[in-house]
């Protein structure tokens, strides 16, 4: 069901001890009554520390990525059944630093949505253009393929544990945001797309986050667009005071 969210990826930041600070500084700021779902993501080694800490809270854990083989001869990688069996039921599919520096493409992408799917994980799904994309005008046509080829495949009842993050490239860890009208412009696209393939009902459920460079004094313009339901959070996830104050945004 479409709801508000605001994870926090905290890419490969903050070793143990700073992963149980964070953590104990957001529980402690955190507003409470606010409608709108928090996830962190810490790095694999700190996952199951992060589920103990959270434990009847109503924060949750994401892992930033997974392998999409249920196990085997892969050295360095981690599966989704690994992850399921420490607690960590959401997983981060297909960020761009993902897609750049490791090659990932839409086809293992779709792969690895199977078997995080296959495994009763919630996926959340990144997409976004590069800036060479948006110059040239094909940031549309370079987001629908991602969402065709790394979604479509799936069945209308899939829906339900995918949540999409639209982050372009050009303004991750940059300072450099699309303006809220930009960001409303493509989560309206998103989600229309969604409709034709699949109908209203899929595409007014879907929760569509925005990432890029969202600060505490951007938050609250970027959140008010329609078709945005919160936010991915990086740099400012690593700050306590931000990413509550980025929560807190939320209406
Ligand atoms: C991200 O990496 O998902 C992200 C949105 O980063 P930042 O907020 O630092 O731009």
């Amino acid at each position: 069901m479409r709801h508000n969210i605001v994870a926090g990826n905290w890419k490969m930041n903050k070793n143990a001890a700073e992963t149980t600070q964070l953590l104990a500084d957001i529980l402690n700021q955190l507003p409470s009554g606010k409608e709108v779902e928090v996830i962190v993501a810490p790095s694999f080694v700190n996952l199951s520390q992060a589920v103990n800490i959270l434990e009847h809270t109503n924060v949750s854990v994401a892992a930033q990525n997974m392998h999409q083989a249920e196990g085997g001869a892969f050295t360095g990688e981690v599966s989704a059944s690994m992850l399921s069996s420490v607690g960590v039921s959401n997983v981060i599919l297909g960020h761009s630093e993902r897609r750049a520096y490791f090659k990932e493409t839409d086809a293992l992408l779709a792969n690895k949505v199977d078997t995080a799917l296959k495994h009763e994980m919630r996926v959340i799904f990144c997409i976004g253009e590069e800036l060479k994309d948006r110059q040239n005008k094909q940031h549309f046509n370079v987001v629908d393929t991602q969402l065709r080829d790394g979604l479509f495949h799936l069945g209308a009842n899939a829906w339900v544990n995918i949540v999409l993050a639209y982050e372009p490239v050009w303004a991750i860890g940059t300072g450099e945001t699309a303006t809220p009208e930009q960001a409303q412009e493509m989560h309206h696209f998103i989600r229309e797309t969604i409709q034709h393939q699949y109908g209203s009902s899929v595409a007014e459920n879907v929760s569509i986050l925005y990432g890029g460079s969202v600060k505490p004094d951007n938050a609250k313009e970027i959140f008010s667009k329609p078709d945005v339901d919160g936010g991915l959070i990086g740099g400012a996830a690593l700050s306590a005071e931000d990413f509550v104050a980025i929560v807190s945004a939320v209406e």
